[in-house]
C-alpha cells in the first residue's frame, strides 16, 4: 500500500507561519514519496474552536499552495467512534473516572503552572466510584500500568529514520476530558486508524504525546504509524508561533498583497535560517 500522511490543524485561530511550514513539509515529503494527503480539521474541543476559522484554514492553505486529496470529516462529526472506543476502554478496566482538578493541586503545582494528578482516583472501587460519579463531574484516565500489561512489553514507536522509542508514561494521561468527553489523544489515534495514516509529520511539540498514542493504538488494535517530529518556526526572541500573534498570521500577509508563492519563499527561508 502506498504512503498516508495528514495535516492536521485545529481551528483555534487563523493559520500562523508555523503551521505554514508544518504543511508544506508535510506537502514535501508526501510529494518524495507519493502518498495520500488528508487534511484533517481537528475541531473536537469546542471550547477552543470557532467555527469561522475552519474555512479560513481551508482558504488560507489553498492560497499557500498547499494541496490535499481528501478533507477527513471534522472530529465533531465523529464522536460515535470516540464514545464507543471509551465504552471499550471502561469495559476493560483500562480507564478510570478522576475528579481532580487542577485548582486540588494548584499548591503542590510547581512554579511553571504545570500540576500531575497523584493519581488517587485510581485507588477508588467500583462502587465508590459509580457513587461520587452520579454527582460529580469526572475525567477518564488511562490506567498506565493495567495498559502497558495488557498492550504486552516492550512497546515501541518508530520514527521515520528507523529508530525505536520504548513507550513509557510518567503518569496516567486523561483520555476523555470532563469538559468535552474526549481528548485529543483519543480523537486523533482513532482518526490516524480510520484514515489509515501510514506516516505522521507533525511538531515537536507533540512529540511527548506519542508514546501516549502509540499505547492507546496498541490497546485498540490499531496499525502503528511512523512518526517524525520537527523542529518549530521560533519568533526573533526564540519563542513558539502563538495564533494570537497577528503579524504571523498567514492571513495578515495574504491581506497585505503576498502572493502563495512569496509566503512560501519566506516561510523556507525562515526554516531554513533557524534549522537548515
Ligand atoms: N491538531 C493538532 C494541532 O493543531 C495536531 C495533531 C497531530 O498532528 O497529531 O496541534
Amino acid at each position: 500500500m502506498s504512503a498516508v500522511t495528514r495535516f492536521a490543524p485545529s481551528p483555534t485561530g487563523y493559520l500562523h507561519a508555523g503551521n505554514g511550514i508544518a504543511a508544506l513539509l508535510c506537502q514535501q515529503w508526501a510529494q518524495a514519496h507519493q502518498a495520500f494527503i488528508w487534511l484533517r480539521i481537528e475541531d473536537i474541543d469546542h471550547t477552543r474552536c470557532r467555527k469561522p476559522y475552519i474555512e479560513a484554514i481551508r482558504e488560507d492553505l489553498r492560497w499557500l499552495g498547499f494541496h490535499w486529496h481528501q478533507e477527513a470529516p471534522l472530529q465533531s462529526q465523529r464522536t460515535a467512534a470516540y464514545d464507543a472506543a471509551l465504552t471499550e476502554l471502561r469495559q476493560r478496566q483500562l480507564i478510570y473516572p478522576c475528579f481532580c482538578s487542577r485548582s486540588d493541586f494548584r499548591q503542590q503545582a510547581p512554579a511553571d503552572g504545570d500540576w500531575q494528578c497523584p493519581g488517587r482516583c485510581a485507588l477508588l472501587d467500583a462502587a465508590q466510584a459509580k457513587v461520587r460519579m452520579r454527582h460529580q463531574p469526572c475525567a477518564w484516565r488511562l490506567h498506565r500500568q493495567r495498559a502497558l500489561d495488557c498492550a504486552g512489553q516492550p512497546l515501541y514507536w518508530q520514527d521515520m529514520e528507523g529508530h525505536q522509542h520504548t513507550v513509557s508514561l510518567h503518569d496516567d494521561p486523561v483520555i476523555g476530558r470532563k469538559d468535552i468527553r474526549y481528548s485529543y489523544h483519543l480523537a486523533v489515534v482513532i482518526d490516524d486508524a480510520a484514515q489509515g495514516i501510514s506516516h505522521v509529520i507533525r511538531g515537536m511539540d507533540l512529540l511527548p504525546h506519542t508514546a501516549i498514542h502509540r499505547l492507546l493504538q496498541a490497546l485498540l488494535g490499531y496499525p502503528a504509524p511512523l512518526y517524525a517530529h520537527h523542529p518549530l518556526l521560533t519568533d526573533s526572541q526564540g519563542q513558539r508561533l502563538a495564533k494570537t500573534h497577528v503579524s504571523t498570521a498567514l492571513r495578515q500577509w495574504r491581506q497585505q498583497g503576498m502572493t502563495g508563492e512569496q509566503a512560501r519563499a519566506r516561510l523556507w527561508q525562515w526554516w531554513r535560517g533557524q534549522h537548515a
